[in-house]
C-alpha cells in the first residue's frame, strides 16, 4: 500500500458537504484501510475523507492503541468544555486554540456496516469532533480570530 495524497488548504473539496454512504461495503473498508495508512505514514492521529479527495463522510483515528474507523459519523450527546490546540494536515503550519465538548457520544457505521453508539472522552472525543467537522468543509482555521486568520493568509 502507499500512502494517499493529502489535499491542501485551499483545495475546494476540503469546504465541500460530504456524502453519506449507504454502507459500508468492501469498497468502503478499502478507502478506511488506505486513510488509515495514510494517516499513520504523515504521523497524523486522525484523518477524513475529503483530506484524500473523496467526499464521503468516512473517518479514521487511532489515539493510544484505539483505532476508529466510522462512516457517516454523527454527534449527538456532548459534555463539558475545554481549549486544545489543534493543527491538522490539511493545513500547513496552523496551530488553533479550539473550544470543544471533553466527551461525546457519536453514532455511526462500523466496518461491519453496523451501527455502533461510542462514548468518548479527551484526545480521542477531540480527533473525532474535528474529522467530523471536515466532513461539513469545516476546517481548523475557521474557529481562529479575524487576526490569525489574517496572519495565516499573508503567510501563504
Ligand atoms: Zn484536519
Amino acid at each position: 500500500m502507499s500512502p494517499l495524497e493529502i489535499k491542501k488548504y485551499p483545495n475546494k473539496i476540503l469546504r465541500k458537504e460530504c456524502l453519506l454512504v449507504k454502507g459500508v461495503t468492501e469498497k468502503e473498508k478499502r478507502i478506511l484501510d488506505e486513510m488509515l495508512f495514510t494517516m499513520r505514514h504523515f504521523c497524523g492521529i486522525g484523518l477524513a475523507a475529503p483530506q484524500v479527495g473523496i467526499s464521503k463522510r468516512l473517518i479514521v483515528a487511532s489515539v493510544e492503541d484505539v483505532i476508529i474507523k466510522l462512516a457517516n459519523p454523527e454527534i449527538f450527546d456532548t459534555y463539558g468544555s475545554d481549549i486544545a490546540s489543534e493543527g491538522c494536515l490539511s493545513v500547513i503550519d496552523a496551530a488553533v486554540d479550539i473550544k470543544r465538548p471533553t466527551a461525546i457520544t457519536v453514532k455511526g457505521l462500523n466496518e461491519e456496516s453496523k451501527i455502533i453508539e461510542l462514548k468518548t472522552s479527551g484526545l480521542l472525543a477531540r480527533v473525532l469532533q474535528h474529522e467530523i467537522d471536515h466532513l461539513n468543509g469545516r476546517l481548523i482555521i475557521d474557529y481562529a480570530s479575524t487576526w490569525k486568520r489574517l496572519k495565516f493568509k499573508l503567510k501563504k
